[in-house]
């Protein structure tokens, strides 16, 4: 029997009906029905494993807008021409072929909680017994004033990857010498915590490789500090002396607006000109949870750290970037490992398979220059309010090239072992 809330307890012994309080796999007539909203890190896992273990006992559908993912992990090493495009983008054949997963390819409007429905953008409704709701997030553009999706045209964001990848890409490799990228980072929580450092390291190394020493790369970050600060400038001084320019808020006193029209930057200290802006703007839940009324003040949404079951409604799941992990970051990682224990925990429910005590894991690599990778991670188990971290780890300053090499070798294999996990072999 899942964990119940008092809520929910509460509407079954009102119902009286002896029968609705027998689980799930106990009363039904027909194959229970599993959906999962996005087919991202966290969506594609889950449909897969629940497909993959439960087997011909569970019906599993995965509705995802787009036909195929760009994944935004290693985005950064494409923007560095470690990687090309289409090595970081997969298609979802293969969960439908070897899986027997009905993938929709379609956007998700609305959740019908009552009726136990989604609701398709053309009309059409998706029953469910349970929903993993899995969309990833939503750009809050008017966070940073003057920015607009429009202005994303020219100033990318590229924080969902995918032809804004491409167009970073190719504003990037447009940069003559002498000119200035402006990155405006993000404030927390956002997606992948060291991505934006990883990023300007990338870009670093594209100026660097083309001989464009003097061009600069200017951060302006709304953080007073960010993820493995230590090590990121660190390797900067390394790899690009002088090149690479980090302003917080106790310098820059704040970001007044930006202008797509002209490039600048305007901050309390100054105005910034950049040949190339990115913009990464404050996030929230992605639209259909917060449709759904699963997200609170927050824009994300609040879960049972032991089940990934959504505070709001017992038949939904939200992992990944749009749920509250408590100490777990929002990265592709942490969304796979939520995924799995969402996936047990729903096949608990609808076929009365085992469910073991949810653990979960995350580590984030990032390149910083060619073979210099560094990486940060933790366990984590359910505690009583969170998700919360029981073991951490981070690279070291000052470690020899062989660890470094061997750091960024190891996040080649994740790669490939991450994406393996999500869309099958
Ligand atoms: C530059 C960058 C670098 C990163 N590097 C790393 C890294 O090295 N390691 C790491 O672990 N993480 C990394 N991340 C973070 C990682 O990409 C995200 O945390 C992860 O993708 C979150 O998974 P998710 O399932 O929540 O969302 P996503 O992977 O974004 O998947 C959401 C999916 O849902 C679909 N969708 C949304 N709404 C609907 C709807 N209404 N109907 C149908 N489909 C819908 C979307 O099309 C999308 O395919 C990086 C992120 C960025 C931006």
């Amino acid at each position: 029997m899942p964990n119940l809330t008092r809520r929910s307890f509460g509407l079954l012994v009102g119902a009286g009906a002896t029968s609705l309080a027998l689980p799930y796999y106990a009363r039904a007539q027909g194959k229970p029905k599993a959906v999962v909203i996005g087919g991202g890190a966290g969506g594609a896992t889950a449909a897969r494993y629940m497909a993959k273990d439960a087997g011909e006992d569970l019906d599993v559908t995965l509705i995802e807008a787009n036909p195929a993912y760009t994944t935004c992990f290693f985005s950064n090493l494409y923007l560095g021409g470690f990687r090309d495009f289409d090595s970081i983008t997969h298609g979802y054949d293969t969960l439908a072929s070897n899986y027997g997963i009905t993938v929709v390819n379609g956007m998700a409007d609305a959740v019908d909680r009552d009726a136990k429905m989604v609701v398709m953008a053309d009309g059409s409704k998706v029953p469910y017994d349970r929903l993993v709701v899995s969309p990833g997030i939503d750009l809050i553009y008017d966070s940073v004033p003057g920015y607009s999706e429009e202005a994303a045209e020219i100033m990318p964001h590229s924080w969902k990857a995918g032809p804004q990848t491409q167009l970073l890409k190719a504003k990037l490799d447009a940069i003559e010498n002498g000119q200035q990228i402006v990155m405006v980072a993000p404030p927390n929580p956002y997606r992948c915590p060291p991505g934006p450092y990883e990023r300007v390291s990338m870009m670093a190394h594209i100026l660097k490789s083309k001989g464009l020493n003097d061009s600069k790369i200017v951060i302006i970050d709304p953080k007073p500090k960010f993820s493995k600060q230590a090590l990121f400038q660190e390797g900067w001084d390394k790899h690009y002396p002088g090149m690479i320019e980090w302003y917080g808020p106790d310098v820059h006193g704040g970001i007044v607006k930006v202008d797509a029209s002209t490039g600048e930057v305007e901050t309390d200290l100054d105005t910034f000109q950049g040949d190339l802006v990115n913009v990464i703007p404050a996030q929230k839940a992605g639209m259909i949870a917060s449709k759904a009324a699963l997200a609170n003040d927050s824009g994300f949404c609040a879960i049972d750290p032991a089940s990934m079951r959504s505070k709001e409604d017992d038949s939904i799941f939200v992992i990944g970037d749009a749920c509250i992990a408590g100490d777990m970051p929002k990265s592709g990682f942490s969304a796979n490992s939520q995924a799995k224990v969402a996936a047990m925990t729903i096949r608990g429910d609808l076929t009365g398979s085992r469910v073991f005590p949810a653990k979960y894991s995350n580590t984030c690599w990032s390149l910083i220059e060619t073979n210099d990778g560094v990486k940060v991670g933790a366990q984590y188990a359910p505690a009583e309010e969170k998700i919360a971290s029981t073991s951490k780890f981070i690279s070291q300053t000052g470690e020899d090239a062989g660890l470094r090499q061997a750091t960024y070798e190891e996040s080649i294999g994740w790669y490939k072992g991450i994406t393996t996990d999500m869309f099958g072999a």
